[in-house]
C-alpha cells in the first residue's frame, strides 16, 4: 500500500446546480446538477444548466458564451477563459497548464 495518495488540488464541492428557474421561484428550481456554465451577454451576466436547459436555451435565447462546467465554475472572482472554455484563476497552476497545453496544440 503506498501511503503517498495522489489526491489532486482542492476543489470546492459545493453543487453547481441548474439554475432555470421559470418565475423564478424556490418551486419551479430545476435542481439538478449542471453540466453547462453560460455567458448571456457581454456583461458577463451567467448562469448554470443541466444538458435539458442548455438545449431549450439554445432554442430560445441568444447567449454570448459557453463551456462544460468545472469546479471554478461560478466561484468568487474566478475568470471566464474564452479561448481556454472554462473558468479558473490566472495565478492557478491548472489554468497555466490548460493554456500551455492550449499553445502546443495550436
Ligand atoms: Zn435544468
Ligand atoms: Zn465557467
Amino acid at each position: 500500500m503506498n501511503p503517498n495518495v495522489p489526491v489532486g488540488r482542492m476543489v470546492d464541492a459545493s453543487p453547481q446546480l441548474c439554475t432555470y428557474s421559470p418565475g423564478d421561484t424556490d418551486a419551479n428550481d430545476c435542481g439538478v446538477p449542471a453540466t453547462w456554465h453560460i455567458a448571456w451577454d457581454a456583461q458577463m451576466e451567467n448562469g448554470l444548466a443541466c444538458d435539458q436547459h442548455m438545449a431549450e436555451a439554445q432554442q430560445r435565447f441568444a447567449y454570448f458564451d459557453r463551456h462544460p462546467i468545472s469546479p471554478d465554475c461560478g466561484m468568487p472572482n474566478a475568470h471566464w477563459f474564452f479561448e481556454l472554455k472554462r473558468c479558473g484563476y490566472p495565478d492557478d497552476p491548472a489554468t497555466q497548464e490548460a493554456a500551455e497545453a492550449r499553445r502546443q496544440h495550436a
